[in-house]
């Protein structure tokens, strides 16, 4: 089912992203982690794609097909354009289209100097004008609420989005942030910018201090005040880490979703624990 008959207007969405295993001896391990994941009854599922590999031989398409046909939740495959032709392209959607996806999010990918770039599509835009041309896919897309670090400035951006959005994305999944006022600004920004798709705002709950500060160094977010002190305070203190970081990840939702959001996309690191905690934490609210 594609996304605009799961997500209603009057409701506002909760979903997860998972990663694929990057060992096959992981594998396994998936089964029990998408069973927990699917009872909580997320409104999709999005399955990140390393760029470079083959979707034939992916298992983002394996899982995303376990997760529609075993436990009925809709998938969205993470699709990505950079290093991929568009015959490439084409064997993909075949593929998707075959396995009965209806939901994709297009990016462009990161620039890898290890992998050769096909320079057949420039931007995520040019994935989203193909895809649209030659299927009837949901196409989700990435926007930045602390501007892509690449762009000049958040106005250059911000007008990059909207040609993503004139090229037909469905609905946009943010980068993930801890300062609601800068997500909150930045959706005033694409209105004003004639942007009128649902945003889903990319929440990373804390659960460890270097897998935080790995994440933002690779996409700059902004650390609030109120964020560092739980940082620098329980920083050594793994258990009391987890539950402040998990206080201020429901903090945060139930914030955003008061504030009236389209829907929250919870990057769950494919941990059930996180996942599940935030979903109590919030289960009378949406
Ligand atoms: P684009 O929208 O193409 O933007 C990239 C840069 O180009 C921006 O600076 C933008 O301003 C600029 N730009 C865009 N259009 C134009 C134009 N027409 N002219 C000039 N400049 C332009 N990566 C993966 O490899 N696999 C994943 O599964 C994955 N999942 C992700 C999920 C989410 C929700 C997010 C936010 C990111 C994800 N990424 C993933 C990372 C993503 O691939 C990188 O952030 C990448 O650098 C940009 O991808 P994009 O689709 O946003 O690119």
């Amino acid at each position: 089912m594609k996304l605009d008959k799961v997500l209603k207007k009057d409701k506002q969405s909760v979903s997860f992203e998972i990663f694929p295993p990057k060992r096959d001896t992981e594998l396994e391990n998936i089964d029990g982690t998408l069973e927990i994941l699917c009872s909580l009854k997320p409104d999709y599922i999005s399955i990140t794609f390393g760029a470079g590999g083959s979707m034939a031989n992916s298992k983002t398409l394996e899982i995303a097909k376990k997760i529609k046909n075993t436990y009925g939740i809709e998938p969205v495959v993470h699709l990505t354009c950079l290093n991929y032709t568009k015959s490439e392209i084409d064997g993909v959607l075949g593929e998707l289209s075959e396995a009965g996806i209806e939901n994709v999010l297009a990016l462009r990918g990161d620039k890898n100097p290890n992998i050769t770039q096909k320079y057949e599509f420039m931007y995520a835009s040019d994935l989203v004008s193909y895809i649209k041309s030659k299927s009837d896919m949901y196409v989700c897309g990435a926007c930045y609420p602390e501007c892509h670090p690449e762009a000049k400035d958040k106005v250059e951006d911000m007008l990059n989005l909207r040609k993503k959005v004139d090229s037909g994305a469905d609905a946009l999944i943010s980068q993930l942030f801890f300062d609601n006022d800068v997500f909150c600004k930045f959706v005033e920004n694409t209105k004003m910018a004639g942007i009128d798709v649902p945003i889903h705002a990319g929440i990373m709950p804390v659960t460890n201090k270097a897998q935080i500060e790995r994440m933002v160094t690779l996409c700059g977010a902004t650390l609030p005040e109120k964020f560092k002190r739980i940082l620098d305070r329980y920083a050594d203190n793994k258990n009391a880490l987890f539950d402040a970081g998990m206080v201020y990840a429901i903090d945060q939702i139930v914030d955003l979703l008061a504030r009236g959001v389209d829907g929250i996309h919870i990057y769950t690191m494919n941990n059930t624990t996180v996942a599940k905690k935030i979903c109590d934490g919030i289960r009378n609210i949406i």
